[in-house]
Protein backbone atom coordinates (compact mmCIF):
# COMPACT_ATOMS: atom_id res chain seq x y z
CA UNK A 1 0.00 0.00 0.00
CA UNK A 2 1.54 3.54 -0.99
CA UNK A 3 1.34 5.65 2.06
CA UNK A 4 -0.95 8.10 0.62
CA UNK A 5 -3.74 5.76 0.83
CA UNK A 6 -2.44 3.87 4.33
CA UNK A 7 -3.16 7.74 5.66
CA UNK A 8 -6.58 8.00 3.65
CA UNK A 9 -7.75 5.04 5.87
CA UNK A 10 -6.64 6.83 9.38
CA UNK A 11 -9.49 8.15 10.96
CA UNK A 12 -9.78 11.93 10.71
CA UNK A 13 -8.46 13.20 13.48
CA UNK A 14 -5.45 11.21 13.27
CA UNK A 15 -5.52 12.62 9.96
CA UNK A 16 -5.20 16.04 11.30
CA UNK A 17 -2.77 15.59 13.65
CA UNK A 18 -0.26 14.43 10.97
CA UNK A 19 -0.91 17.45 9.57
CA UNK A 20 -2.76 16.05 6.07
CA UNK A 21 -4.10 19.20 4.07
CA UNK A 22 -7.16 17.33 2.94
CA UNK A 23 -7.93 16.17 6.45
CA UNK A 24 -7.83 19.65 7.61
CA UNK A 25 -9.98 21.13 4.86
CA UNK A 26 -12.64 18.58 5.34
CA UNK A 27 -12.28 18.70 9.02
CA UNK A 28 -13.13 22.33 8.60
CA UNK A 29 -16.20 22.15 6.22
CA UNK A 30 -17.65 19.77 8.94
CA UNK A 31 -17.60 22.68 11.21
CA UNK A 32 -18.39 25.44 8.97
CA UNK A 33 -21.63 23.16 8.09
CA UNK A 34 -22.29 22.66 11.76
CA UNK A 35 -22.18 18.94 11.34
CA UNK A 36 -21.81 16.85 14.57
CA UNK A 37 -19.13 14.71 13.61
CA UNK A 38 -17.48 18.43 13.04
CA UNK A 39 -18.32 19.35 16.80
CA UNK A 40 -16.85 15.60 18.07
CA UNK A 41 -13.52 15.93 16.41
CA UNK A 42 -12.96 19.67 17.90
CA UNK A 43 -14.05 17.69 21.16
CA UNK A 44 -11.36 14.62 20.34
CA UNK A 45 -8.63 17.43 18.97
CA UNK A 46 -9.22 20.28 21.70
CA UNK A 47 -6.60 18.35 24.19
CA UNK A 48 -3.97 18.84 21.63
CA UNK A 49 -4.14 22.54 21.26
CA UNK A 50 -3.10 25.89 22.55
CA UNK A 51 0.60 25.14 20.57
CA UNK A 52 0.20 27.63 17.96
CA UNK A 53 0.83 31.15 18.18
CA UNK A 54 -2.66 32.84 16.84
CA UNK A 55 -2.27 36.21 15.41
CA UNK A 56 -5.81 38.40 14.50
CA UNK A 57 -5.69 40.62 11.64
CA UNK A 58 -8.22 43.57 11.97
CA UNK A 59 -9.00 46.83 9.67
CA UNK A 60 -11.40 48.37 7.63
CA UNK A 61 -11.57 46.59 3.75
CA UNK A 62 -8.49 47.99 1.52
CA UNK A 63 -6.29 48.69 4.01
CA UNK A 64 -4.40 45.74 2.51
CA UNK A 65 -5.22 42.86 5.39
CA UNK A 66 -4.59 39.91 3.09
CA UNK A 67 -1.60 41.46 1.14
CA UNK A 68 -0.28 41.79 4.57
CA UNK A 69 -0.60 38.00 5.46
CA UNK A 70 0.42 37.06 2.00
CA UNK A 71 3.98 39.04 2.94
CA UNK A 72 3.82 37.90 6.30
CA UNK A 73 3.20 33.99 5.39
CA UNK A 74 6.58 34.33 3.17
CA UNK A 75 8.42 35.94 6.03
CA UNK A 76 7.77 32.98 8.69
CA UNK A 77 8.41 30.32 5.63
CA UNK A 78 11.68 31.50 5.98
CA UNK A 79 12.50 30.13 9.16
CA UNK A 80 9.89 26.89 8.35
CA UNK A 81 7.28 27.89 10.59
CA UNK A 82 4.18 26.31 9.52
CA UNK A 83 0.90 28.77 8.58
CA UNK A 84 -2.76 28.67 8.83
CA UNK A 85 -4.84 31.64 7.63
CA UNK A 86 -8.11 31.66 8.26
CA UNK A 87 -10.15 34.81 6.52
CA UNK A 88 -13.45 35.83 7.70
CA UNK A 89 -14.10 38.56 4.98
CA UNK A 90 -16.73 37.66 3.19
CA UNK A 91 -15.07 39.74 0.38
CA UNK A 92 -11.72 38.13 1.10
CA UNK A 93 -9.62 37.05 -1.87
CA UNK A 94 -8.71 33.43 -0.01
CA UNK A 95 -11.09 31.24 -2.32
CA UNK A 96 -8.57 29.01 -5.02
CA UNK A 97 -11.51 31.00 -7.89
CA UNK A 98 -10.08 34.45 -6.74
CA UNK A 99 -6.16 33.72 -6.73
CA UNK A 100 -5.65 36.00 -10.02
CA UNK A 101 -3.67 39.64 -10.28
CA UNK A 102 -2.77 41.29 -7.27
CA UNK A 103 -3.58 37.76 -5.14
CA UNK A 104 -0.69 35.99 -7.48
CA UNK A 105 1.61 36.10 -4.45
CA UNK A 106 -1.18 34.56 -2.47
CA UNK A 107 -1.13 31.49 -5.42
CA UNK A 108 2.35 30.25 -4.46
CA UNK A 109 1.52 29.86 -0.65
CA UNK A 110 -1.52 27.13 -2.03
CA UNK A 111 0.97 24.82 -3.48
CA UNK A 112 3.27 25.05 -0.09
CA UNK A 113 2.02 22.14 2.01
CA UNK A 114 2.80 24.03 5.53
CA UNK A 115 0.48 26.76 4.36
CA UNK A 116 -3.04 25.97 4.88
CA UNK A 117 -5.30 29.49 3.76
CA UNK A 118 -8.55 29.17 4.20
CA UNK A 119 -11.65 31.62 3.76
CA UNK A 120 -14.88 31.90 5.72
CA UNK A 121 -17.74 33.58 4.69
CA UNK A 122 -20.82 34.78 6.71
CA UNK A 123 -23.62 32.51 6.73
CA UNK A 124 -26.52 32.60 9.15
CA UNK A 125 -25.85 34.63 11.85
CA UNK A 126 -22.75 36.04 12.96
CA UNK A 127 -23.02 34.17 16.11
CA UNK A 128 -22.67 31.00 14.22
CA UNK A 129 -19.82 32.28 11.88
CA UNK A 130 -17.88 33.10 15.17
CA UNK A 131 -18.09 29.89 16.66
CA UNK A 132 -17.31 27.84 13.01
CA UNK A 133 -14.55 30.16 13.02
CA UNK A 134 -12.81 29.26 16.20
CA UNK A 135 -13.15 25.76 15.88
CA UNK A 136 -11.61 26.03 12.37
CA UNK A 137 -8.58 27.71 14.21
CA UNK A 138 -8.64 25.10 16.80
CA UNK A 139 -8.58 22.53 14.09
CA UNK A 140 -5.70 24.81 12.71
CA UNK A 141 -3.44 24.66 15.85
CA UNK A 142 -4.24 20.85 16.36
CA UNK A 143 -3.02 20.14 12.83
CA UNK A 144 0.64 21.66 13.61
CA UNK A 145 0.41 24.72 12.14
CA UNK A 146 2.69 27.46 13.86
CA UNK A 147 1.25 30.57 13.83
CA UNK A 148 -2.56 30.86 13.06
CA UNK A 149 -3.27 33.81 11.08
CA UNK A 150 -7.22 35.65 11.76
CA UNK A 151 -8.17 38.10 9.28
CA UNK A 152 -11.43 40.42 9.94
CA UNK A 153 -12.80 43.34 8.36
CA UNK A 154 -14.00 45.81 10.99
CA UNK A 155 -12.88 46.61 15.12
CA UNK A 156 -15.67 46.89 17.59
CA UNK A 157 -18.16 44.91 15.70
CA UNK A 158 -19.49 41.72 16.00
CA UNK A 159 -16.27 40.07 14.79
CA UNK A 160 -14.20 41.34 17.24
CA UNK A 161 -15.05 38.22 19.09
CA UNK A 162 -12.75 36.40 16.17
CA UNK A 163 -9.73 38.23 17.13
CA UNK A 164 -10.15 38.73 20.44
CA UNK A 165 -8.91 35.16 20.86
CA UNK A 166 -6.03 35.94 19.17
CA UNK A 167 -2.33 35.96 21.70
CA UNK A 168 -1.72 38.99 19.75
CA UNK A 169 -3.94 41.61 17.89
CA UNK A 170 -2.74 43.50 14.79
CA UNK A 171 -4.60 46.72 13.71
CA UNK A 172 -4.15 48.11 10.00
CA UNK A 173 -5.03 50.93 9.01
CA UNK A 174 -3.57 53.18 5.68
CA UNK A 175 -2.79 56.51 4.97
CA UNK A 176 -5.39 59.49 4.32
CA UNK A 177 -8.16 57.39 6.28
CA UNK A 178 -9.49 60.03 8.91
CA UNK A 179 -11.79 57.76 9.87
CA UNK A 180 -9.51 55.58 11.36
CA UNK A 181 -8.08 58.22 13.55
CA UNK A 182 -11.29 58.76 15.03
CA UNK A 183 -12.25 55.30 15.29
CA UNK A 184 -9.18 54.56 17.32
CA UNK A 185 -10.09 57.76 19.51
CA UNK A 186 -13.49 56.70 20.37
CA UNK A 187 -12.09 53.68 22.07
CA UNK A 188 -11.30 51.04 19.85
CA UNK A 189 -7.87 51.71 20.51
CA UNK A 190 -7.69 49.43 23.49
CA UNK A 191 -7.95 46.57 21.25
CA UNK A 192 -4.41 46.75 19.12
CA UNK A 193 -1.20 45.36 20.51
CA UNK A 194 0.47 46.81 17.12
CA UNK A 195 -0.89 49.04 14.60
CA UNK A 196 0.71 48.97 10.93
CA UNK A 197 -0.13 51.72 8.91
CA UNK A 198 0.02 50.32 5.25
CA UNK A 199 0.80 51.44 1.75
CA UNK A 200 3.60 54.26 3.24
CA UNK A 201 4.45 54.45 -0.66
CA UNK A 202 1.62 57.47 -0.13
CA UNK A 203 2.48 61.06 0.82
CA UNK A 204 0.30 61.13 3.58
CA UNK A 205 2.20 58.48 5.33
CA UNK A 206 4.10 59.94 7.95
CA UNK A 207 1.30 62.36 8.57
CA UNK A 208 -0.85 59.46 9.13
CA UNK A 209 1.71 57.69 11.94
CA UNK A 210 2.26 60.98 13.49
CA UNK A 211 -1.76 61.04 14.25
CA UNK A 212 -1.84 57.40 15.32
CA UNK A 213 0.61 58.10 17.84
CA UNK A 214 -0.74 61.11 19.07
CA UNK A 215 -4.42 59.17 19.36
CA UNK A 216 -2.31 56.39 21.24
CA UNK A 217 -0.47 58.65 23.57
CA UNK A 218 -3.55 60.12 25.28
CA UNK A 219 -4.69 56.42 26.15
CA UNK A 220 -4.25 54.94 29.41
CA UNK A 221 -0.31 53.28 30.27
CA UNK A 222 0.01 49.98 29.65
CA UNK A 223 2.41 48.24 30.37
CA UNK A 224 3.20 47.08 26.85
CA UNK A 225 3.72 50.10 24.16
CA UNK A 226 1.47 49.72 21.41
CA UNK A 227 4.02 50.05 18.21
CA UNK A 228 3.40 51.62 15.04
CA UNK A 229 5.22 49.84 12.38
CA UNK A 230 5.20 51.37 8.95
CA UNK A 231 4.73 48.61 5.75
CA UNK A 232 4.26 48.86 2.09
CA UNK A 233 2.55 45.08 1.49
CA UNK A 234 2.88 44.81 -1.92
CA UNK A 235 6.42 45.04 -1.90
CA UNK A 236 7.12 43.07 1.55
CA UNK A 237 8.39 46.09 2.86
CA UNK A 238 8.91 46.77 6.49
CA UNK A 239 7.07 42.84 6.65
CA UNK A 240 10.53 41.87 8.85
CA UNK A 241 9.61 44.75 11.46
CA UNK A 242 6.20 44.03 11.72
CA UNK A 243 6.88 40.59 12.70
CA UNK A 244 9.65 41.65 14.82
CA UNK A 245 7.37 43.27 16.56
CA UNK A 246 4.61 40.91 16.69
CA UNK A 247 6.90 38.55 18.65
CA UNK A 248 7.92 41.56 20.66
CA UNK A 249 4.47 41.46 21.78
CA UNK A 250 4.20 37.80 22.55
CA UNK A 251 7.27 37.88 24.46
CA UNK A 252 6.19 40.80 25.93
CA UNK A 253 2.88 38.60 27.69
CA UNK A 254 4.50 35.38 28.23
CA UNK A 255 6.96 37.07 30.29
CA UNK A 256 4.56 39.27 31.94
CA UNK A 257 2.25 36.23 32.53
CA UNK A 258 -0.81 38.18 30.79
CA UNK A 259 -0.75 35.24 27.92
CA UNK A 260 -2.02 32.82 29.87
CA UNK A 261 -4.30 35.16 31.62
CA UNK A 262 -5.46 36.24 28.00
CA UNK A 263 -6.37 32.81 26.74
CA UNK A 264 -8.27 32.14 30.28
CA UNK A 265 -10.40 34.97 29.50
CA UNK A 266 -11.16 34.76 25.69
CA UNK A 267 -12.34 30.65 26.31
CA UNK A 268 -14.15 31.96 29.14
CA UNK A 269 -15.79 34.14 26.77
CA UNK A 270 -16.13 31.45 24.35
CA UNK A 271 -17.66 29.08 26.69
CA UNK A 272 -20.42 31.57 27.28
CA UNK A 273 -20.76 33.16 24.08
CA UNK A 274 -21.32 29.62 22.37
CA UNK A 275 -23.99 28.61 25.50
CA UNK A 276 -25.90 31.84 25.10
CA UNK A 277 -25.96 31.35 21.72
CA UNK A 278 -27.43 27.86 21.94
CA UNK A 279 -29.91 28.76 24.38
CA UNK A 280 -31.07 31.12 22.74
CA UNK A 281 -31.71 28.80 19.00
CA UNK A 282 -32.99 26.89 22.01
CA UNK A 283 -35.56 29.02 22.87
CA UNK A 284 -36.25 30.70 19.60
CA UNK A 285 -36.96 26.46 18.37
CA UNK A 286 -39.32 26.05 21.54
CA UNK A 287 -41.50 29.32 20.68
CA UNK A 288 -42.30 28.05 17.47
CA UNK A 289 -43.65 24.34 18.38
CA UNK A 290 -44.56 24.88 22.52
CA UNK A 291 -48.47 26.16 22.90
CA UNK A 292 -48.25 27.30 26.32
CA UNK A 293 -45.40 29.53 25.55
CA UNK A 294 -47.61 30.58 22.85
CA UNK A 295 -50.33 31.39 25.10
CA UNK A 296 -47.72 32.87 27.13
CA UNK A 297 -46.85 35.61 24.81
CA UNK A 298 -50.56 36.05 23.54
CA UNK A 299 -51.21 37.33 26.92
CA UNK A 300 -48.15 39.50 26.41
CA UNK A 301 -49.56 41.27 23.74
CA UNK A 302 -53.50 41.64 25.13
CA UNK A 303 -51.01 43.67 28.17
CA UNK A 304 -52.30 41.12 31.02
CA UNK A 305 -48.58 40.52 32.01
CA UNK A 306 -45.47 42.36 31.09
CA UNK A 307 -42.59 41.01 28.68
CA UNK A 308 -40.32 40.65 31.99
CA UNK A 309 -42.72 38.37 33.66
CA UNK A 310 -43.28 36.58 30.74
CA UNK A 311 -39.42 36.00 29.97
CA UNK A 312 -39.35 34.85 33.78
CA UNK A 313 -42.04 32.33 33.39
CA UNK A 314 -40.07 31.60 30.06
CA UNK A 315 -36.97 30.92 31.86
CA UNK A 316 -38.59 28.91 34.70
CA UNK A 317 -40.11 26.38 32.47
CA UNK A 318 -36.58 25.93 30.78
CA UNK A 319 -34.87 25.42 33.92
CA UNK A 320 -38.09 22.77 35.15
P1 LIG B 1 -7.86 44.02 2.38
O1 LIG B 1 -9.23 44.30 1.87
O2 LIG B 1 -7.59 44.81 3.63
O3 LIG B 1 -7.56 42.58 2.53
O4 LIG B 1 -6.85 44.63 1.32
P2 LIG B 1 -6.03 43.91 0.13
O5 LIG B 1 -4.89 43.15 0.68
O6 LIG B 1 -7.00 43.20 -0.72
O7 LIG B 1 -5.44 45.17 -0.61
C1 LIG B 1 -6.26 46.16 -1.21
C2 LIG B 1 -5.52 46.80 -2.36
O8 LIG B 1 -4.39 47.54 -1.87
C3 LIG B 1 -4.95 45.80 -3.34
O9 LIG B 1 -5.14 46.32 -4.63
C4 LIG B 1 -3.49 45.73 -2.98
O10 LIG B 1 -2.65 45.38 -4.06
C5 LIG B 1 -3.21 47.15 -2.55
N1 LIG B 1 -2.08 47.24 -1.63
C6 LIG B 1 -1.73 46.41 -0.63
N2 LIG B 1 -0.60 46.82 -0.03
C7 LIG B 1 -0.24 47.97 -0.64
C8 LIG B 1 0.85 48.89 -0.47
O11 LIG B 1 1.69 48.74 0.41
N3 LIG B 1 0.86 49.97 -1.28
C9 LIG B 1 -0.07 50.19 -2.25
N4 LIG B 1 0.02 51.27 -2.99
N5 LIG B 1 -1.09 49.33 -2.45
C10 LIG B 1 -1.18 48.25 -1.67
Amino acid sequence: MTKAAETAELPLAARVLAGEKRALARAISLVENRDPQGDRLVAELFPKTGNARIVGMTGPPGVGKSTLIAALTSELRKTNRGVGVLSIDPSSPFTQGAVLGDRIRLADHFLDPEVFIRSMATRGSVGGLAEAALQAALLMDAAGKDDVLLETVGVGQGEIDVVDHADTIVLALMPGSGDSVQALKAGVMEIPDVIVVNKCDHPLADTMVREVRAVLSLGPARSWRVPVVKTEAAKGEGITKLLEQVEAHRRHITEEGTLAERRARNLRAEVLGIAAARLRRELEERAGRDPELDRLLERVVRREIDPATAARKLLESAGG
